[in-house]
């Protein structure tokens, strides 16, 4: 659906339509009657009030948008747990392991990532693996382990929700709840979620549109969320040599016509810790309000997603990109 302007019987048509190209809008002439003009992408943004006052314009026809809610925190910095994400919010920086494996990687994981800088730990305790034989996380144990190792360090807690039956435990143990991209699309889910009246960092499925995306974030605060922060992570792409396709105009799509706030998880995005460093740099000049990263003291011991975590190296050199916040 586009925005429609319905002009003047007395209009001249041709002047209106050099108006709306000077304000940056691609519009296709509609003979009527009545005549109107029809706001294509990739018009520019541009407010109601400048396309009204455009001579010659009678009626602006906005269309009602199907995710009133998500468009209702554009350009705010919203609540993430000890910080906030998007608007004029310094960018934010989380690390962690990709799943917590026992209290002390995860304290040897916080302490590292509070000396990075980050303002928040991930983990994974309840992990969404391709295969049913593959490590499937420590569950509630390392929910405890998590919460510990962060509270030491003085981080946040941002890890996943696997299930309906473990929202309230997982809510109880972090600052913001996480959606993976495999439960993107999981309606029951997102409304449980939505209703832990958390912040949540939704992440995109391997293959949903920006709009399939966006409505997902509309669930979650339909159902109670204070605030859905969205995270790019790839989607699928044809070439093994990185994991996924790291979708930079989706992040420039959501931040600067949008003003949303998004993340960028550039390791799942490429499934290898050489490429995590430059393509922080790529998300945050993309508009990207922050990165999560996974790091591992011992990455060759990881459990889970070895070959795309960060070394203390690696680390670093994602979080020169923080100036000011490594501490
Ligand atoms: C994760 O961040 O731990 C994870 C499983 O990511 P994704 O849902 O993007 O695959
Ligand atoms: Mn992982």
């Amino acid at each position: 659906m586009s925005t429609v302007l319905i002009l003047d019987p007395a209009a001249d048509a041709k002047a209106v339509g050099g108006a709306l190209k000077r304000l940056g809008q691609w519009a296709s002439l509609l003979e009527g009657p009545p005549r109107a003009y029809r706001l294509d992408p990739p018009s520019a943004p541009v407010t109601r009030a400048a396309l009204a006052a455009v001579p010659g314009v009678a009626q602006v026809l906005v269309p009602a948008s199907p995710h009133p809610r998500v468009d209702g925190q554009a350009h705010r910095a919203v609540p993430f747990g000890p910080v906030a994400v998007g608007g004029d919010a310094p960018p934010v920086f989380i690390a962690g392991p990709c799943s917590v494996e026992s209290l002390q990687t995860a304290h040897e994981a916080a302490a590292a990532a509070a000396h990075a800088g980050a303002r928040l730990l991930r983990g994974g305790a309840y992990k969404p693996r391709t295969s049913p034989y593959s490590f499937q996380g420590k569950g509630s144990d390392a929910l405890g382990w998590l919460r510990e190792a962060a509270d030491a360090h003085g981080l946040g807690v941002v890890t996943e929700v696997l299930s309906e039956p473990t929202v309230d435990a997982v809510a109880g143990a972090a600052d913001v709840l996480q959606v993976g991209s495999r439960n993107m699309q999981n309606f029951a889910l997102l409304k449980a979620v939505g209703a832990a009246g958390m912040p949540v960092l939704l992440k995109r499925a391997m293959a949903a549109t920006l709009e399939e995306w966006l409505l997902a974030g509309e669930y979650l605060l339909d159902a109670g969320a204070p605030s859905v922060v969205f995270c790019e992570r790839g989607i699928k792409g044809f070439d093994p040599q990185t994991r996924n396709l790291l979708d930079l105009g989706a992040v420039a799509v959501l931040a600067h016509a949008m003003g949303q706030p998004v993340l960028v998880d550039p390791s799942h995005a490429t499934g290898r810790r050489d490429l995590v460093p430059p393509l922080t740099a790529a998300a945050l000049a993309a508009g990207a309000a922050g990165v999560m990263v996974e790091y591992h003291p011992d990455p060759a011991q990881a459990l889970s997603d070895g070959p795309q975590a960060l070394d203390a190296a690696g680390l670093a050199a994602v979080a020169a990109h923080f100036p000011g916040s490594a501490r």
